[in-house]
């Protein structure tokens, strides 16, 4: 560790310049508390920053996945699409940054690589890839539910000769794929936002696909003047109805009372008929995920789910032409929903072009990658280049990749090894003073990611303000209260169909990662209660001294 006399001190630190951390370290500095953010890259946009693969889009709409707290900030900052793509997320986050003048407080291009809590001193000292150290009294790691990359571990990996890429990790520069022969390892929400742009480039195009899984249009368009005037004369109404689930800027926003008129009733209410006729609605005009919040059980009953799985297989059938490919694209085996839902465009039109190819690796598992392109069981695919849309070590990822170690010693890594523990997903037994925003047991990636935020931020903002103002230096939260989130959120997951597929919301995609469903499954609004209750008892559940 760094000499005293030599480390930065602060009264707060925050990880990673995403949504989560820039919001808070404005919050910060507007409770007069001295802040720094510490971040990996050149620049602010946590996972837009990183994932600007060709394609990447929110599939939250952009109205709704921005900042509510800063009325300045939506004056001034105008929506093109519904949906996002990466570069304009990351220029509004960089607007951002330069509106509320946060630049000065962030170093950039620092990766954090171990946090130590000082029992003596009831403080963090964090030393970064700089070889510098910041020692601050409360540490909140912004570092996000998607960040670290997942290669699979396929034997050969680095032996090819040609170009790789992971899709959390994109060149800066733009990828050309003209007159090249390119494989997409990966059919999540990246590769198959990916795969359509990368067809119409590349000469050749293979899709490895292990497991399909379901992909709805996202029927993406420029935002209209009617919608700019709607948003700009109802933006709190429809902030207030989103908090409350009423609306959730999953394919919605602008979407009328009557469209949403079934969302809080049984699937099983409706003959087959009207059921159909409000899912091809959704489908054509909603788009997005509106189709599933076309009743309120389609996550919790079997029945519903299958019905709504079935439609967008019949879908599939529809668009896809060579038969063997439509089957090949069928999702079985899990109930949709249960593996995120992918939002795209026109990803399995994209199977119709004479150029592509869906290697289905259930048929012809991939044996190895050769210098050369990739050996299935049945055959050697030559390629130039290879595109990982293999996704993430979720969730934890980020937390388990800094060296983090709490009171006595306590290490972070063997505190999770048989799975992720927290309170409210805020804080953890053993690590005192240490805050996370969005981290395992939250709604977080679950819901909205920036409005389940901003509910994080005004918290960590509400503690750190009690805290002062009852003369407390430190807070933890205590192993009984942890022990019974884990309970409750456990009993809220069996409650769902989430623990039936393999997906990363249970870290089933990282071998040898506990299984544990990591997001609050109970929903954002008992969340959000919960939280304010705990805040309302001077936190229940906190210790602090
Ligand atoms: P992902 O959903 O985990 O998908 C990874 C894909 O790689 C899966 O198809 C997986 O197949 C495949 N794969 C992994 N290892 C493999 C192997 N060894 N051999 C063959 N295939 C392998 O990751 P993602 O697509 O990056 O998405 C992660 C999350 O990021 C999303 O769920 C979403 O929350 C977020 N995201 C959002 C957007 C958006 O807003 N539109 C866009 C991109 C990402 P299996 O299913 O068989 O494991």
């Amino acid at each position: 560790m760094a000499e005293q006399s030599e480390i930065m001190r602060v009264e707060a630190v925050v990880v990673g310049a995403g949504f989560g951390g820039l919001h808070m370290l404005h919050k910060l500095r507007e409770l007069g508390i001295e802040a720094r953010l510490i971040e990996a890259a050149d620049d602010v946009g946590g996972t837009w920053h990183w994932n600007r693969y060709p394609g990447a889009r929110c599939d939250v709409e952009s109205v709704l996945y921005s900042y509510s707290f800063s009325p300045v900030i939506d004056a001034e900052w105008r929506w093109s699409q519904r949906y996002a793509d990466h570069a304009e997320i990351k220029r509004y986050l960089q607007f951002v940054a330069d509106r509320l003048d946060l630049r000065k407080h962030i170093r950039f291009n620092e990766r954090v690589e171990r946090a130590q809590f000082d029992d003596d001193r009831s403080e963090w000292v964090l030393t970064t890839s700089s070889g510098q150290a910041i020692a601050a009294r409360f540490c909140i790691m912004a570092t996000g539910p998607l960040t670290v990359g997942q290669l699979p571990d396929i034997p050969g990996r680095d032996e090819f000769a040609g170009t790789t890429y992971h899709s959390a990790r994109w060149p800066q520069q733009k990828v050309d794929f003209t007159g090249k022969r390119v494989g997409v390892i990966g059919t999540g929400s990246s590769g198959t936002q990916l795969i359509p742009p990368v067809a119409e480039e590349a000469k050749r195009l293979f899709v490895f696909q292990r497991t399909a899984n379901f992909t709805v249009q996202a029927r993406n368009y420029p935002m209209t003047e009617a919608q700019h005037a709607l948003w700009a004369e109802n933006a709190g109404e429809m902030r207030v109805k989103m908090r409350a689930n009423v609306i959730t800027g999953a394919g919605d926003a602008f979407m009328t009372d009557e469209f949403r008129a079934h969302q809080q009733q049984d699937a099983h209410a409706f003959t087959p008929q009207e059921r159909q006729a409000i899912f091809e609605e959704r489908w054509r005009i909603g788009g997005g995920s509106t189709l599933m919040g076309a009743f309120r059980n389609v996550m919790t009953d079997e029945a519903t789910n299958e019905i709504v799985s079935n439609f967008v297989r019949g879908k599939i059938r529809e668009v896809v032409v060579d038969r063997q490919t439509a089957e090949d694209l069928q999702p079985s085996g899990f109930p949709i929903g249960a593996k995120r839902l992918c939002v795209g465009t026109d990803f399995y039109e994209t199977f119709n072009r004479p150029n592509v190819e869906l290697v289905n690796l259930r048929r012809e598992p991939i044996v190895s990658i050769t210098p050369t392109g990739i050996q299935t069981e049945a055959r050697h695919i030559e390629l130039d280049a290879i595109v990982f849309a293999t996704g993430f070590d979720a969730m934890t990822g980020a937390l388990t990749s800094i060296d983090i170690v709490g009171s006595s010693g306590r290490a972070l890594r063997e505190d999770w090894r048989d799975g992720a523990r927290s309170y409210l997903g805020l804080t953890i037994h053993g690590f005192p003073n240490l805050l996370t925003i969005g981290g395992p047991g939250s709604p977080s990636a679950l819901t909205n990611v920036v409005m389940a935020n901003e509910q994080h931020v005004d918290f960590i903002g509400g503690l750190l303000a009690h805290l002062r103002a009852q003369g407390f230096t430190r807070f933890e939260a205590s192993e009984a209260a942890q022990q019974n989130w884990a309970t409750h959120c456990a009993a809220m997951a069996e409650r769902t169909l989430f623990g039936r597929a393999d997906s990363w919301y249970l870290g089933a995609n990282v071998p040898g990662k506990p299984r544990v469903v990591l997001p609050y499954t109970g929903g954002f609004v008992p969340y959000r209660e919960k939280c304010d209750a705990v805040a309302s008892s001077a936190y229940d559940g906190f210790t602090m001294r």
